[in-house]
């Protein structure tokens, strides 16, 4: 066991504030990690919150893990010493089910994935996320950060690149496709960016054009605010695919009407509260209404290998640990832009 520093909630809905957890020792095929940079998702806010139900404290949040790998087990054969890596929302899964097997570990049927914080992981012991200076993970659930990647940008890459990269694939975003990206936060402008680079005609649909320029800039062809109605009645019928990134209930009617026949709305955005849906939006039109969560660790490996070959991470505001509880009011307000990263050396 190792004594490391961290950033915690010690309660729900209580300041983070640091702290000292246990890592447990490098086993066989564990990797020690140097973190050095890990980003704050909207996610972490509603768990250390309790918004999505009971959770366990002190929680040290964290999923968007970026570092250097220190000390590896011995039976590890991926990974080396010195080697760049990251570690996204899972640490573990039962690696035999079906969807284990298919490399769809976040879907794991055999007790359900492992979460890299508020989760208990196979041998007991609660799991501790990426607001941490070390943390040790076993080597089939960490990737591998490609050389054209900088740490810092790399980390959002973890869980927001991966969250929105994994839907854009499998409902075929690319060329001929519209795509519309809802919400232009975290996962927003990673969507933007991999949409672009997929080849679809990219159209952001935001709460107000304050981050207009920047929207065209990181790729979108398109721009509209949700607050204007006009949008609706000019928008209606347009779309092969929206993906929500939305963290707050919405009115899925309304948005179902910007599909067209045999669109797709598929909702990434985790909100605290149900959502209500008249289904005569679906009927007229087939359209489909569908989930996604992250991506298993075979497809977060090939998108980090995508993003390198596109030249791009995430667009990031650095912050020091001490920041965290200010970063996270500024992500409430969604006036992130467009990812905080705290840097692990000042936790
Ligand atoms: P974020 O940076 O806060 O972005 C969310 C965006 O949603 C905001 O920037 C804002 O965009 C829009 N928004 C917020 N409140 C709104 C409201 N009341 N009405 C309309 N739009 C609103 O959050 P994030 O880190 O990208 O995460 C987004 C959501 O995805 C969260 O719920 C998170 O838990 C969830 N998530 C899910 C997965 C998954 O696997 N499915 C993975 C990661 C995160 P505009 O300012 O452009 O309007
Ligand atoms: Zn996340």
């Amino acid at each position: 066991m190792t004594t490391v520093a961290a950033y915690a909630a010690p309660a729900a809905k209580a300041p983070l504030e640091r702290t000292t957890i246990e890592r447990r020792a490098v086993g066989e095929f564990d990797v020690l990690i140097d973190i050095k940079f890990a980003g704050i998702c909207h996610s972490d806010i509603h768990q250390a919150r309790e918004g999505w139900g009971e959770a366990i404290f002190p929680m040290v949040p964290g999923h968007e893990i970026a570092g250097v790998v220190a000390e590896v087990g011995s039976g590890v054969t991926k990974f080396a010493v010195g080697d760049r890596v990251g570690v996204g929302c899972m640490v573990d899964s039962c690696r035999e089910c079906d969807n284990c097997k298919a490399g769809l570990e976040q879907y794991c049927t055999g007790g359900g994935m492992i979460g890299t914080y508020n989760a208990v992981d196979k041998n007991g012991d609660v799991t501790y996320g990426g607001y941490s200076r070390q943390i040790v993970v076993d080597e089939n659930y960490t990737v591998r950060i490609p050389d054209g990647l900088s740490l810092d940008v790399a980390a959002p890459l973890l869980c927001a690149g991966i969250t929105t990269y994994s839907p854009l694939k499998h409902w075929n975003a690319g060329p001929g496709k519209k795509v519309a990206i809802l919400g232009m936060g975290g996962l927003g402008h990673m969507g933007v960016k991999i949409a672009h680079a997929l080849g679809a005609e990219v159209t952001v649909l935001s709460q107000s054009l304050r981050k207009k320029e920047d929207g065209l800039k990181l790729g979108a062809d398109h721009y509209y605010a949700t607050s204007d109605p006009k949008t609706f009645q000019e928008l209606a019928g347009s779309f092969d695919l929206i993906l929500s990134t939305v963290s707050a209930p919405l009115s899925l009617d309304q948005f179902l009407s910007l599909l067209k026949t045999d669109g797709a709305f598929v909702n990434v955005g985790a909100p605290e509260e149900p959502v209500s849906l008249n289904l005569f939006s679906v009927i007229m039109g087939r359209k489909s209404l569908a989930g996604s969560g992250i991506g298993g660790i075979r497809e977060t490996q090939e998108m980090l290998d995508f993003c390198a070959e596109h030249g791009f991470g995430a667009e990031i505001e650095l912050i020091a640990a001490s920041e965290i509880n200010e970063a996270y009011e500024r992500v409430l307000s969604s006036d992130v832009r467009y990812r905080f990263v705290i840097d692990a050396s000042t936790i």
